[in-house]
């Protein structure tokens, strides 16, 4: 058994509204700070990105009750569509008959469950920053400007989810034994659109999640219910192709005809939205501890911010989420306990999710071209789909199951290590789906 408790949750964002709704169904008092204005009542900008929904994220909509709503928002995504210059689109199907990710608007999504969240008894308080937090006695401060007269409130507990570079952590961060580190990636982004024909239909089959890999670079479109795609263009910020070399409306004009000439006419104002939509850093932000006694604990990007390569960042927020719940069913009314294996629990996983996403990123960066790896992928794939019980992919693991991310990521580590053997076989290239080769990985198997 619980007792209600006074809640303050910082950050209005996808993982604090579904935080706070999750809260309020249990019976708890919860309030809603967020420094910025209610998302509901501002036009989307040039950041509204869309993010990729998969069984994790789901699980915790479903445990909040609030699953179906949010499927009316999003469109499945069954298969990769590969852009390859000079090469007709090839489609790659992302897991077994039915599998899907799902594509839904960030801004969207946050409108509805900031409204689910209201319902249900949050109280938000929007244009109300975060300056100070007094860990001990958990009490927070808020007011207009830093140096100007704050407001003092006293709660019983207080959840950061105010995003990478949360300030709730910040204070945290003062503490003797408190380890951080954050790293940008050399590679920015930028968003685009694309769009819907006048009928209302979508441009591009509107199931796949469309990649256009470049080696260093890349775009990626996702549809929107509106018949239009969000696209983001990858691309470092230094060197031969970088936002640093597209200074004017010609080069970026020139950069899209060279590169992506079978999409450039159809993503609407390209020059003007080039220059207009901010280019926007990515980084991986690792923290520990995540909670201060049983008053205050990290949740979503403010415990674990990574880079977006896996899609995975929104699921892991939500999978803390479903992780806490479990431990407030199991703990009951000590904190203390369901802190402690809140963070001894996820943080493994979120570390294991961050060295993925990171890997990914190396991976669509520079081997996509290379045909070793191409021809690893292959074999494994031939194989996945022979022995399905025996040869899970990690992307599967990842996104199409539920168990821990640091499992996936030890099972794939393996399943790396029986690869390097296979690759080094004589004329791997012309027997990759011979009797021997499967042989040999089931023997590594065993
Ligand atoms: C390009 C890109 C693509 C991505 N794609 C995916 C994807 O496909 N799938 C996926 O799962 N994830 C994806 N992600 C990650 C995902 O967007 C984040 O993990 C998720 O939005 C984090 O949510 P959050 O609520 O923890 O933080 P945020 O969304 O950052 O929200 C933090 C909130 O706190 C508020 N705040 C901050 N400081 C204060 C303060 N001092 N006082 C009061 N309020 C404050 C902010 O205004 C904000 O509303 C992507 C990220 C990027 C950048």
């Amino acid at each position: 058994m619980q007792h209600s408790k006074n809640i303050a949750v910082v950050g209005s964002g996808l993982v604090g509204s579904l935080l706070a709704l999750h809260f309020t169904k249990a019976g708890h008092r919860v309030t809603v700070f967020d420094r910025r204005p209610d998302v509901r009542t501002v036009e989307f900008s040039g950041r509204s990105i869309n993010l990729a929904m998969s069984n994790r994220g789901w699980k915790a909509l479903r445990e909040a009750g609030i699953e179906e709503e949010i499927r009316k928002l999003a469109i499945p995504l069954y298969q990769r569509a590969m852009h390859v210059n000079s090469s007709p689109v090839y489609f790659q199907k992302y897991g077994k008959e039915g599998e899907a990710i799902y594509s839904i608007s960030r801004g969207v999504l946050n409108r509805k469950m900031i409204d689910l969240a209201e319902t249900a008894g949050v109280e938000f308080r929007f244009e109300e920053k975060v300056w100070d937090v007094d860990l001990s006695e958990a009490k927070l401060f808020t007011g207009e400007s830093e140096k100007g007269e704050w407001q003092e409130y006293d709660f019983d507990l207080i959840f950061g989810a105010d995003g990478a570079f949360s300030r709730v952590r910040h204070k945290m961060q003062r503490q003797s034994r408190f380890n951080y580190s954050q790293d940008f990636i050399d590679v920015g982004y930028k968003e685009l659109r694309i769009p819907a024909n006048a009928d209302g239909s979508h441009k591009l089959d509107k199931n796949s999640f469309h990649i256009w890999p470049r080696g260093k670079f890349m775009l990626i479109a996702m549809p929107n219910l509106d018949g239009s795609f969000t696209c983001t263009l990858f691309l470092p910020f230094e060197g031969e192709h970088s936002f640093e070399n597209l200074t004017t409306e010609k080069e970026a004009e020139n950069f899209f005809s060279r590169y992506f000439p079978d999409i450039k006419d159809e993503i609407s104002n390209l020059t003007r939205d080039f220059f207009r939509n901010p280019t926007s850093a990515l980084v991986t932000v690792k923290c520990f501890p995540w909670t201060y006694n049983d008053k205050i604990a990290l949740v979503g990007d403010a415990a674990h911010a990574i880079v977006p390569f896996y899609g995975q960042g929104m699921n892991a927020g939500f999978e803390d989420i479903s992780e806490l719940s479990r431990l407030e069913s199991e703990y009951g009314d000590d904190w203390e306990s369901i802190f402690r294996e809140y963070q001894n629990l996820r943080k493994p996983n979120a570390d294991a999710i961050a060295e993925l996403s990171y890997r990914n990123f190396l991976e669509m960066s520079s081997k996509t071209a290379d045909p070793d790896f191409l021809l690893r992928k292959k074999i494994e794939k031939h194989f996945a789909s022979k022995h399905p019980e025996k040869w899970k992919p990690v992307y599967s693991r990842v996104t199409f199951s539920e168990k821990p991310y640091s499992e996936a990521l030890q099972i794939g580590d393996q399943q790396a290590a029986i690869m390097d053997v296979i690759m080094k076989l004589p004329d791997i290239s012309e027997k990759w789906d011979s009797e021997e080769v499967e042989q040999k990985i089931l023997a590594m198997l065993e």
